[in-house]
Parts: structure tokens; sequence; C-alpha cells
């Protein structure tokens, strides 16, 4: 880039110097405009030449060079500079710009770790995250980033998850946390135990997923792709024309109308169309993974503008998910025995619920006493412990093994609890709204959003009480993950042709459906894997009010491409015109080129500021 701009300097004081000093010979003036031309434009012819060759002939480089050289025939020589010269300043700028949005990305890529340091025999060494294995143990030092995923073994530390959460609060870790790779560790010495493989870790799933974007392209993208296609040679073949028919057949000046043409061919060029609309996606992205939204293509971020239908999962996307034991109903069994037994039967599993009753219990969970455990989705789990038969689970699991028991009326979410298929109690537990739930429902619904929809596996009086709170349009409640699946189904059928359906939901046990729907949406990347896979946007936060974030992004994106669109394409039509019927100047033609480009660049780097709704 510099050294573009250090020849677009030289090339611009050699063509000042040739148009302002009258040289005796008039041959030296056209010498230095020809210098000038050489400096900033060789790079263009050859890049045109070369091209041809790779049979790619209509591009702008073509363009250029074409309408240049034709100028000089014509002895046109000040245009001929001034047209590459211009030119060469759009590209200049195209570059910087692109740079720069690049860049907003590229400090998200910041977050990949150069090493990790392990003990190994009383010291400490630094390998390459890639060499270290699960189990292993590193040291994070202040100031370092975490390079894997694990868990905090020793030490008190505050981490920065600003490049995955776009949280900049600090977050405190303890001995027995978790630790994700891509924070950074700011004020203490940690020991962590490695839980996953480097290319496992959230780091590399992040930095992956970033990194194919931008392949994934829009429609507009490809509509601008398919446009330049045609446009190119249309524009070469009007502008043969334009020579050809006035002069052969209306016995117009020869020269006139070659000037035209040529003037003609430096508008035609679409570079304001081809650079700004990718440019436009690309900055919506790399704004979004600033905000901790993480989006896998632009066709996505193209897509949610047009959500009409938006489905929510409650549990954990809607609600906390951090359920708290309101009350312990035990039946010829002890309380505490009950809720020992619950958690020893949910002991392997990652459901809300789950973590919550284990937390409940809080004492270490003897794993020898556990044979066999098995998860139903949607119902409960059933397992083996101590050599008996436990289920704890919902009413649909209860009647399934055909258990007698006393339905439990309370508001909340209720656990039957079966041991050898005797009824022994269940435990009522109640989850939070999040806090941002019912304002970014509002927002949804202030927006072009048709329908909020809440669907859950949970009680139809916990489901409907939860929806009335939020201000939900439909509601359905006590449903498998089957079920979701197909209420999904009916919905996109409710939907216009051209609206939307997005589905928002916390990665457990919700995956089918993040697939199904127009545009899954998953909460909390930071801890369920299956999520940044099965989705197309992931939410690094659990709060809902990112959705409105992103929502509003993707307007905003999509309202700066169509911008730019109209724009580009009416500034050109017109001085396409003016050109062709000889009332605009070459030089006109060449500053509505490069004047279209940045302005349509600039607008679209805008994208890079939309404000968060927190
Ligand atoms: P949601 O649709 O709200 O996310 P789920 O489909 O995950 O809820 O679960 C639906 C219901 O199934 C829960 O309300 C609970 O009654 C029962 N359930 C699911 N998983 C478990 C589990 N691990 N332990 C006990 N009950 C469970
Ligand atoms: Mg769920």
């Amino acid at each position: 880039m510099k050294k573009k701009g250090i020849k677009i300097i030289v090339s611009l004081i050699l063509f000042l110097i040739a148009m302002i000093i009258n040289f005796d010979n008039e041959l030296i003036n056209k010498g230095i405009f020809i210098i000038a031309y050489i400096i900033v434009g060789l790079e263009i012819v050859r890049k045109a030449l070369r091209n041809i060759f790779r049979g790619k002939v209509f591009d702008e480089n073509f363009l250029m060079t074409v309408a240049t050289i034709g100028a000089f025939g014509i002895g046109e020589f000040p245009e001929a500079v001034a047209v590459m010269l211009f030119y060469q300043v759009g590209e200049l700028f195209q570059s910087y710009a692109v740079d720069k949005s690049r860049k907003s990305i590229a400090s998200l890529m910041d977050i990949r770790p150069d090493y990790a340091n392990i003990e190994k025999d009383g010291k400490v060494l630094k390998v390459d995250p890639d060499d270290v294995k699960i189990g292993d143990i590193i040291i994070i030092k202040p100031g370092e980033k975490v390079p894997l995923d694990g868990t905090v073994i020793e030490g008190n530390t505050s981490i920065d998850t600003k490049a995955l959460t776009g949280e900049s609060l600090p977050r405190e870790i303890a001995p027995g946390d978790e630790i994700l790779s891509g924070s950074i560790n700011i004020s203490g010495l940690i020991k962590v135990k490695v839980s996953k493989e480097y290319g496992e870790s959230t780091v590399s799933k992040i930095l992956d997923l970033v990194e194919n974007a931008s392949s994934k392209k829009s429609k507009s993208e490809n509509f601008i792709t398919k446009f330049a296609q045609y446009y190119t040679p249309i524009v070469v073949i009007i502008a043969v024309l334009l020579v050809v028919v006035p002069v052969i057949f209306f016995g117009g000046e020869f020269s006139d109308w070659i000037y035209r043409a040529l003037s003609f061919l430096v508008v035609s060029c679409p570079c304001a169309l081809v650079i700004s609309i990718p440019l436009s996606f690309f900055g919506g992205i790399g704004g979004a993974s600033k905000m901790g939204i993480l989006i896998k293509g632009s066709n996505y971020l193209e897509a949610i503008a047009s959500t009409e239908i938006i489905v929510f999962d409650k549990t954990g996307t809607l609600t906390e998910g951090i359920f708290e034991v309101q009350k312990v109903n035990a039946k010829d069994i002890d309380e505490n025995d009950l809720i020992e037994t619950a958690a020893y039967a949910e002991c392997y599993s990652n459901h809300p619920i789950s973590l919550s009753i284990k937390r409940a219990y809080g004492k270490q969970i003897d794993k020898s006493k556990i044979k066999s455990t098995e998860e139903l989705s949607g119902r409960g789990i059933v397992a083996i412990i101590n050599g008996k038969n436990v289920l704890v689970g919902n009413e649909k699991l209860l009647n399934e093994n055909n258990i007698e028991f006393e339905k439990n009326n309370d508001i909340g979410t209720i656990l039957y609890v079966a041991i050898d298929n005797k009824y022994v109690g269940n435990i009522v537990i109640a989850d939070k709204i999040k806090e941002d739930a019912k304002d970014s429902i509002m927002s949804l619904k202030k927006s072009n959003i048709k329908q909020a929809v809440m669907l859950t596996g949970d009680r139809k009086a916990v489901g409907e009480n939860v929806a009335g709170i939020l201000g939900i349009d439909k509601v359905y409640t006590e449903l498998l993950p089957d079920g979701k699946v197909e209420k999904v189904e009916e919905l996109l059928k409710e939907k216009s042709e051209k609206g939307k359906l997005a589905f928002v939901g916390d990665g457990i046990n919700d995956a089918p459906v993040l697939a199904l729907a127009d545009i899954g949406i998953a909460m909390g990347g930071l801890g369920a894997d299956s999520a940044i896979e099965a989705a197309d946007i992931v939410l690094m936060t659990d709060e809902p009010s990112k959705i409105v974030d992103t929502i509003r992004l993707s307007k905003k994106t999509m309202k700066i491409v169509k911008e730019n669109i109209i724009f580009a394409i009416s500034v050109k039509v017109l001085v396409l015109i003016l050109s062709a019927i000889g009332i605009s100047t070459m030089w006109e033609a060449v500053f509505a080129d490069v004047g279209v480009s940045i302005i349509a660049i600039l607008n679209a780097l805008r994208v890079l500021n939309v404000k968060k709704m927190k």
C-alpha cells in the first residue's frame, strides 16, 4: 500500500509539472505525461494483459487500459494520465478500507495463542498448543492468552473474555472453574488441567468459523458477481457501437465519438459495486464478532434482516437455566436421600436441570455406585444406582413406565423420582427469567417480527407463565425434541415466502431444530460445543438482547448494501448517458467513478458502528 502511495505521488507531481509548465518542445510535455502514466499505470496494463491470457478479458483493468491507451491514441494525454491516477487513488482507498475491516476481524484473530506453558519434571516449557494433550497441566501467567480449554486447579485470577463475548467486565476465576481458550489471564498465575485438545478448544472453533464466514456468499454478493460478468462485455460492445455507428452511418467525427466511447468505458467500471457490497458484509460480520456475535456467513447476516417468526427455546434461552430447589416432597424416604438419588442419576447430564440438582446436593458423587445412566430428551433420566433402578424426570417419564405417582400442581418444574418402579417423591425446582428477556422480546416485536413463539419441554403451567410475563405470542409446552421439530415445520409454513424463521436455542437437545430453521441461533456458545456446530449464528453470551443487536446490525448492513447498489447504479447510468451524448468529459467520468467508489466504501464502513442494545 505504501509503494502504491509513493507511485501515485510521484506520478501526480510529474502530471502537475506537465500540466503547468509549457515546455518549448511539446514533445517534452508528452514525454512527461507518458512517464507519469507508466509509473502509475503499468501495473494495471500488466494485469489486464495477464487476465486476457487467462481468459478473463472483461475486467476493470481491461476497461481502464483500453480507455487510457485510447486517450493517448487520440492525443488526450492529460486525460489518459488523470484517469489512471484517479483510478489508482480509488484502488488505494479500497485497499485501505478492506484493510480496516480486516483488522477489526483480525483483532478477533488475535486470540490465537502462540504457545502453552507446560510443566514437566518441575520445569516449565513453552510448547505449541497443538502438542498439549487432554489431562496435561498448563500454567498461565498474568497477561498471557489462555491457549486451551480446561479446569483451573490452582490459583485465583480474573480473566478478560472480551474477545469471545464482547463483554468488557473481567470475570473472577477460582480453582474448580472452567476456563476457555481465547480469554486473557489478567492478574494471577493459574494452573489449568486441559480438558480439550487445541483443535477442539473454543479458540480454534471460533477462528475456523470466522475465517470461513466470508466464503458463504449472500444473495446480494452473488448478484453482483453475475452482474459484473454480463455488464462489462455489454459495456464494451456499446462503446464499440458508439464509435462505429455514428461514424460509419451518420458521418460523425471520428475523434469526437472515440472520445465519448472512451469516457463511456471509464465510467462503466463497476468497481464501486464490486468492492463495496462484499465489504459491507465483511464489515457487518466483523462488527458482530466484536460484540460477541459469530455469524457463519454473509448469507445469514442477510437472511436475519427478514426474520418474520422468531422461535425461542425456553430453558437456558429465555430463562437462566439455573434452577433452584423450591421444595422437596419426599414420600417414605428421607429428603436428603431423595436429593442424593436425583443427583446421582443426573451425574453425567449437562442439562441445566441436572446441573442445578448437583449443585443443590453439593457433595462429591461417588461414580462407582453408578452402573448406568441414560438421558431421555424431554423426559429425564433412567439410571441404575446401587443396583436399583432410578427414574428422575417429568410426568411423561413416569407415565411411560406405568408408575403411579401423586401429581404436584405447584408452579415450577417438577422432577418426579421413582426407585425400583416405586414413586418416592418429587422435587420442585424453579428457574429465573433472564434479565433482558422481556425488553428484548418487546424490541423484537417493535421491529418487523410478526410472531414471537416459545417452545418448551417443560410443563404447561410453567411455560404459559413465562410466556405471559415476556409477552410471547404463542407458546407450545410439554414438547419432546421431535415435537419441537414438528412445530417448527408447521411454523415454517406460516411465514411468507420471503420471510425467514429464526430459532434461538441453547444447543442442549435442540440441535435438530437449529439446523431446520432458516437461521439457527445458538446461545451461550461459550458452553455447548454442539451449539457452535449446529447453529448459523452463535451468540457468545447468553443474553437475548444479542438477538436484537444481530437483527439491528443485519438491517443496517442490508440498508447500506441497498443504498450502495442504488446510488452506484444511478450515478453510473447518468454519467454513462452524459458521456455517450458527449456532455460529460473524461475528467468528469473519472471523478464520477472514483467518487462513487469512495462514497460507497465509506458508507460500507458505517456498519462497523452499530450500537448495542444494552
Ligand atoms: P426446554 O424445552 O424448556 O429447553 P427440555 O426439552 O430440555 O426443556 O426438557 C423438558 C423437560 O424434560 C424438563 O422440563 C424436565 O421435566 C424433563 N427433563 C429433561 N432433561 C432432564 C434431566 N436431565 N433431568 C430431569 N428432567 C429432565
Ligand atoms: Mg433446552
